[in-house]
């Protein structure tokens, strides 16, 4: 006997998608943008609750899709922090996104911004020497259905709405370049998820090709390369895909995206101690930084379980900051640990899968 073929997520198609899909299965193509709204307006979770819908089409509907959620496996964190959702995927793969609330320091009290750091990827390839992501290579890429329901997973467990979000979790957005770019489209749609793509940022290590690709696309999201060297030699001793796309390729594409997309790009820069710290990586750093003009945020460097890394101390870290600015460079350092998105992301699966293993206990 043939096994039963996998079901379509309901979370993996678009309105114009989702139509075709109808027609092909003798329904009308108009049924669509009512099953859209509840999936997403009212956000049921099955398609017996789809009421306004012939009971022949939600047993059709049933049968060709499903609903896929992601099973939450930890929480840690408490409202007014960052939370972490460890979240297992239907083959038993986990994966992390993280809620993070505003810092009232930089966007108010009152603020309501909700900023949520989606995965793409479970486990990553590109091997960054520092990243507790790559640590265990790459496992397979997160279809459309896992990354949109990541959103969701995160606004049911927490009763709130996501205003913004990150693409800065485990994996390499641009390497599932196909499927983040549906994702996108349903994220953004006023029939899907209904986020503004000025909202959303990507953040890749460098996939020349697929920035400029993406560039072409009209969408407006927001584009942050991971830096973390300015020159070839720093940045190829941590960041292996620097030889793939060696620095002088990676910001040619950079200017590519900011001519098109009217928009300053953000480098993101880990500062590591005795790696990419001293006052000449900050001098290269402003080179680079107002060749393509971007602005840089600096992020000390997160202890990983496992990885001899460092951040370097203060001082050092405020003498590196005081070149940038004197550079002339529009340059910000985040420090706060819990509002750290890079340090969220990545580590709690980490931790979870090596306490698993008994070789470790989880935080
Ligand atoms: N693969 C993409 C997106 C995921 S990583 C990328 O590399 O851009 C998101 C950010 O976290 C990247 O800038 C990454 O370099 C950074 N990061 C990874 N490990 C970190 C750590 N231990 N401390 C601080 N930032 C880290
Ligand atoms: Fe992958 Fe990004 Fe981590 Fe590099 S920093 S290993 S690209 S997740």
């Amino acid at each position: 006997m043939q096994p039963a073929p996998v079901k379509s997520s309901i979370h993996s198609l678009t309105l114009p998608v989702l139509k075709e899909r109808l027609v092909s299965m003798g329904h009308p193509g108009y049924r669509a943008e009512q099953i859209l709204q509840w999936v997403y307006a009212k956000r049921v979770d099955s398609f017996e609750a789809m009421s306004n819908l012939p009971a022949a089409l939600r047993a059709g509907l049933a049968e060709e899709f499903g609903f896929h959620a992601l099973e939450p496996v930890r929480v840690t964190g408490s409202e007014d922090t960052t939370r972490k959702f460890l979240l297992k995927l239907t083959d038993g793969a986990l994966i992390e996104t993280v809620l993070i609330p505003a810092n009232p320091a930089l966007y108010g009290e009152a603020s309501d911004r909700l900023t949520l750091c989606v995965s793409t990827q479970v486990g990553c390839a590109y091997g960054c020497k520092f990243c507790a992501s790559g640590l265990d290579g790459w496992t397979r890429n997160l279809g459309v259905g896992e990354i949109v329901g990541q959103i969701l997973r995160a606004e049911a467990l927490s009763g709130e709405r996501v205003s913004n979000l990150v693409f800065m979790g485990m994996g390499e957005p641009l390497a599932n370049f196909a499927n983040l770019m549906t994702a996108l489209e349903i994220l953004n749609a006023p029939w899907g998820v209904g986020i503004g793509a000025r909202r959303m940022t990507l953040s890749t290590s460098g996939l020349a090709p697929q920035i400029r690709q993406l560039a072409d696309n009209p969408l407006q999201v927001r584009l942050a390369i991971s830096l973390h060297g300015a020159t070839n030699e720093v940045r190829q001793q941590i960041m292996p895909v620097n030889r793939k796309y060696p620095l002088e390729v990676l910001l040619e594409a950079c200017e590519y995206y900011s001519n098109r997309k009217n928009q300053r790009l953000t480098f993101e820069y880990i500062l590591i101690e005795g790696i990419n710290d001293r006052p000449e990586d900050a001098a290269a750093l402003v080179k680079v930084a107002r060749k393509v003009d971007a602005k840089v945020n600096c992020i000390p460097y997160n202890t990983v379980a496992g990885l001899d890394w460092t951040r370097p101390g203060e001082d050092r870290q405020d003498d590196f900051m005081a070149v940038l600015r004197r550079g002339g460079v529009t340059a910000t350092i985040r420090r706060e640990k819990g509002h750290d998105i890079a340090a969220a992301c990545g580590q709690l699966r980490r931790q979870t899968m090596v306490a698993t293993e008994g070789e470790a206990k989880a935080e």
